[in-house]
């Protein structure tokens, strides 16, 4: 029990430093632009005056979804969390949240291969927590992946359910480190080996959404060559 506490402990100093971190910079970022838009040189030129409030806009978005991360996670955390269900369709949800990563994936010259095979794509679900959870798997198999970025999205149908898998050609996981992967903040320990920003709880999150969907999620990986995680959600 000790032990187990110790390393929650450790986990959770660790994502309060990773969170500190990652709010300080958009705030210093914003501060410095909103300094630079006083100067009146900057402010008669139009270029440098639209690059300055790009970058105060970009920061903010930044903060946005970070904030709505955490308050999505203290919200699941909550025993009285209800769910929206309606008839949503999975095919459309997972376009769209592919769509929201294309800038992303041209920077790094990576692509989704997407293979949408599933009859009848409507499940009865929570339309924002299941594209909050597309959201993340995909942007995992970008954030956790070598130089070009192939991604396999795929659906198909099984008895009464609807089986969508995201398989990517990245860092992959090892046997012992894909034990804990959905453990709310825990992150594999990399020793510093790269430097990919989060929180740890983007898995976690995914878990509880397949779980409040009475769904089942499943993940197969191999290091240095990829991963596919696999999530069945029941059509009714
Ligand atoms: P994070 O915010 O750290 O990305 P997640 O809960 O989404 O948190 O993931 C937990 C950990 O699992 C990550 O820190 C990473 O080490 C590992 N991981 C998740 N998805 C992948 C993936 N597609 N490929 C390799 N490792 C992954």
């Amino acid at each position: 029990t000790i032990l187990k506490q110790s390393t929650i402990d450790m986990m959770k100093t660790e994502f309060i430093n990773n969170m500190t971190h990652e709010i300080k910079t958009p705030i210093a970022t914003i501060g410095l632009a909103c300094e630079m838009l006083k100067d009146n040189t900057v402010d008669n030129n139009e270029s440098i005056r639209s690059n300055f409030v790009n970058i105060i806009s970009d920061e903010n978005r930044r903060m946005q979804m970070l904030i709505e991360t955490i308050l999505q996670n203290a919200k699941m955390s909550n025993k009285n969390f209800a769910i929206n269900r309606k008839d949503v369709n999975l095919h459309e949800v997972i376009n769209k949240t592919a769509n929201s990563f294309k800038l992303t994936l041209d920077s790094k010259a990576g692509e989704f291969q997407i293979h949408l095979e599933a009859q009848s794509p409507i499940i009865f679900a929570d339309e924002l927590h299941i594209t909050n959870l597309i959201y993340n798997l995909l942007d995992n198999a970008i954030k956790y992946s070598k130089e070009s970025p192939k991604i396999d999205i795929r659906t198909r149908s099984d008895n009464n359910s609807i089986t969508l898998s995201v398989k990517d050609n990245g860092i992959g996981i090892s046997k012992e480190n894909l034990k804990h992967i959905f453990e709310k903040f825990y992150r594999v320990p990399t020793g510093n080996v790269h430097n990919v920003k989060g929180f740890g709880i983007g898995l976690n999150y995914v878990s509880q959404v397949v779980s409040l969907h009475n769904g089942k999620i499943a993940v197969e990986s191999e290091l240095g060559v990829g991963s596919s995680f696999h999530i069945t959600l029941p059509l009714t």
